[in-house]
């Protein structure tokens, strides 16, 4: 039976620890943006790395991976990208990738980055698990980076297109901010405002949001809502345009992010 730690680090961010056999103590981490943190959680649960998955080339998601790789003499997978040299295994779209009794298919998924990969894992014993770095956060998506709009538009409708009830494991813990955002957008969204009360609570007793459901994000995140009425009503309102497709809506929904 697959297990997820999270391991938090930095201000905001989120290493994800797997470990596909709660028998065996192997483990793959996720993003891994410092190597203290990883080493600390091993150590503290008596568990071993095996791999290191890598998202995209931000610092805060890969610089501890050549300290953890050379300690543990293991593999560091992630995108072809000249900015991430510590890579020793590219991988690409509808790859798989075996972790020890499961395996992860690779989406690439440009848009933060253009070197932008998800891990989607499938097990007959849990919902789809997706590992989505700074692409989609819950009620949010990343930044544009060296992606476009169109491209960060494009891997959303992606991720949207999967099963219901997958759990998206995102790089930060961003919720309670961009919910406040989402609320100008949409400020008669009763999914959204009971999700704040909800998010609002876990924050105060110091438990992570995420991961979340792709459902709840359908239903809260209006970067996965641009095709609704009441995304283009405020977006073209707040930017003062009059857009006609979803991407340009997307598009504008993200300028006014920046700006919030
Ligand atoms: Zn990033």
């Amino acid at each position: 039976m697959l297990h997820i730690h999270t391991i938090p680090a930095f201000t905001d961010n989120y290493f994800w620890l797997l470990q596909p056999d709660i028998g065996s103590p192997d483990t793959y981490i996720v993003d891994p943006g410092a190597a203290q943190p990883v080493y600390d959680y091993l150590t503290k649960h008596k568990l071993t790395l095996q791999g290191i998955l890598l998202t995209h080339h931000h610092h805060d998601h890969i610089d501890g991976a050549a300290e953890l790789a050379e300690s543990f003499k293991i593999l560091i997978y992630g995108p072809d990208s000249k900015r991430i040299p510590q890579v020793t295994q590219h991988l690409y779209e509808g790859n798989r990738l075996q972790l020890g009794n499961i395996s992860a298919e690779i989406m690439e998924i440009p848009g933060h980055t253009l070197d932008h990969i998800a891990y989607l894992i499938n097990t007959p014993d849990s919902s789809p698990l997706l590992f989505s770095g700074d692409t989609l956060f819950a009620v949010g998506c990343g930044r544009l980076f060296d992606g476009t709009a169109p491209l960060l538009h494009q891997a959303l409708q992606r991720i949207a297109a999967l099963p219901d009830d997958t759990l998206v494991f995102c790089g930060h813990e961003y919720t309670l901010a961009n919910i406040r955002f989402a609320l100008t957008i949409e400020p008669d969204n009763t999914d959204l405002k009971s999700r704040q009360e909800i998010e609002i609570q876990k924050r105060e007793r110091g438990v992570p949001t995420l991961p979340t459901l792709l459902d709840l994000e359908r239903r809260t995140n209006p970067f996965l809502r641009c095709h609704l009425n009441s995304v283009r009503t405020s977006v073209e309102r707040l930017s003062n345009q009059t857009l006609t497709t979803d991407a340009e809506i997307f598009a504008s929904l993200r300028l006014l992010k920046d700006r919030f």
